[in-house]
């Protein structure tokens, strides 16, 4: 995707820095593909705020496209967010070091359990317990111990009657006897967060004092995973992350959100039902997916059609010579409303951030650009041509004439005016800076 992606924006012309508008269309675009991708709505705007702020002015590399330079800041800026490299699980304590797994129901807490077991025992050779504390469905504490026997794991023996938190200080203690370098304790679950629940694990967690609490999360789950998140952080406090079911088609938006929000590290993710579908996170596999998802293309399809290079460089030229008149301003105008920014045109061009200030501080709304854009139609060939034709009475007629007043008339000649100086002085210096911008 990454190359088709590029592809569309080698289409825009060539510039040596990223312009306000190449990146304010792709971003509205990025913004669009991130909700479909789940991501939580307050986490899409802090991401593409900062990826606008990276990216505007950002130089582009030589050997770059402007296109392959703002996917590269937007993965770059996704693979931030996600957390640097795969944190592993931490097991620096000492033996045997417990582990709490905490989750919803159904989120794959006691899969996970067995993925880990397994993984430590193979690849790590350490010894491990498993203990479920599920007391709430009968079948669990068997769904467990099947899992170990498969998985040549030890599971704590089931007593009946035992709550939650005599089932965790019995495993500790199992452990500790039988020499094992790893606890981890498989908790209950809820369809949702209820404060039973909440108060049950954070016993647990009392009592046990684990070094690592990881989180189970469904990816499919998208929003909700994310309030869970919160939810089981805020009240029980988590170390870790693990995402799961990351083999189905969800989109990996909520690793970005639950990242984001609880600012824990993702630490594995589960890629199927069998115990040894368990990988590291990886934040750059995951930046991929989510940058793979959506119609990121369509942004740029849209930001190509409307960016009309001939026109731009035509432009150029023109301010190079001198030769802006009011006609050229309307043009500029419309170039603004096409891209849906203020800064439009004025953007491209380095130098003019006083110019663009201006231009903000006249409020250059859409509404403001239209009415200037009328300023211009009521004007005769003529005057387009040469403003200063444009005397008290002509411009009273203007002003009938677009509905405004004289002195919107005004505003608007000494604007052109500033516009056109500035443009003389840039043009007249050495190399063309203008027409470089522009790609002249
Ligand atoms: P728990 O209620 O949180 O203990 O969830 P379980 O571990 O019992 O898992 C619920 C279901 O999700 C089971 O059918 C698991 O096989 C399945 N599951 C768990 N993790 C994954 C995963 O990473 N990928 C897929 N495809 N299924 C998973
Ligand atoms: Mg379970």
């Amino acid at each position: 995707l990454s190359d088709r992606l590029s592809g569309i924006f080698d289409k825009l012309t060539r510039r040596g820095a990223l312009s306000e508008a190449d990146v304010s269309e792709a971003m509205r675009e990025v913004r669009r593909a991130l909700l479909e991708a789940d991501v939580a709505l307050d986490v899409v705007k802090s991401f593409t705020d900062k990826v606008r702020n990276r990216a505007i002015g950002a130089e582009v590399v030589k050997s770059v496209t402007p296109g392959q330079m703002v996917v590269k800041i937007v993965h770059d800026q996704l693979v931030e967010m996600l957390g640097s490299d795969a944190k592993p699980i931490d097991l620096h304590a000492v033996a045997p070091v417990p582990i709490l797994m905490v989750g919803l129901q159904g989120s794959g807490k006691t899969t996970t359990t067995s993925k880990i077991a397994r993984r430590l025992t193979e690849r790590d050779r350490k010894k491990v317990l498993m203990a479920s504390l599920d007391t709430r469905r009968p079948a669990a504490m068997e769904q467990l111990k099947i899992l170990g026997e498969q998985n040549s794991v030890d599971t704590l023996p089931i007593v009946p009657g035992q709550t939650a938190v005599q089932i965790a200080s019995r495993a500790i203690n199992a452990a500790k006897l039988g020499g094992y370098d790893v606890v981890i304790l498989d908790t209950a679950g809820r369809v949702t967060v209820d404060q039973e629940l909440m108060a049950e694990v954070a016993e647990v967690k009392r009592q046990t004092n684990p070094h690592e609490v990881l989180l189970v999360a469904d990816a499919l789950t998208g929003q909700d995973a994310v309030n869970t998140a919160r939810a089981f952080d805020e009240q029980v406090g988590v170390t870790g992350i693990v995402l799961t079911r990351v083999d189905g088609d969800g989109r990996g938006g909520a690793a970005l959100s639950m990242r984001a929000v609880t600012g824990k590290p993702i630490k594995l993710m589960g890629v199927g039902e069998k115990s040894d579908a368990l990988e590291d996170f990886h934040p750059s596999r995951v930046a991929d997916r989510i940058l793979g998802m959506g119609d990121i293309v369509a942004l740029v399809e849209k930001a190509a059609a409307n960016f009309d290079a001939d026109q731009a460089a035509k432009m150029a030229k023109k301010m190079q010579k001198g030769e802006f008149d009011l006609d050229d301003l309307a043009e500029q105008l419309r170039q603004m409303q096409k891209l849906g920014g203020m800064s439009g045109i004025m953007g491209l061009m380095p130098g003019m951030g006083k110019m663009k200030n201006q231009i903000a501080a006249a409020g250059f709304d859409d509404k403001h650009i239209k009415r200037q854009i009328a300023i211009v139609q009521s004007m005769t060939k003529k005057e387009r041509a040469k403003p200063a034709l444009l005397d008290a009475k002509r411009k009273r007629r203007v002003a009938a004439g677009s509905g405004t007043d004289v002195s919107d008339i005004n505003k608007l000649l000494k604007m052109h005016r500033q516009m056109a100086d500035m443009m003389k002085k840039m043009g007249r210096q050495k190399g063309g800076m203008l027409g470089k911008m522009l790609g002249g």
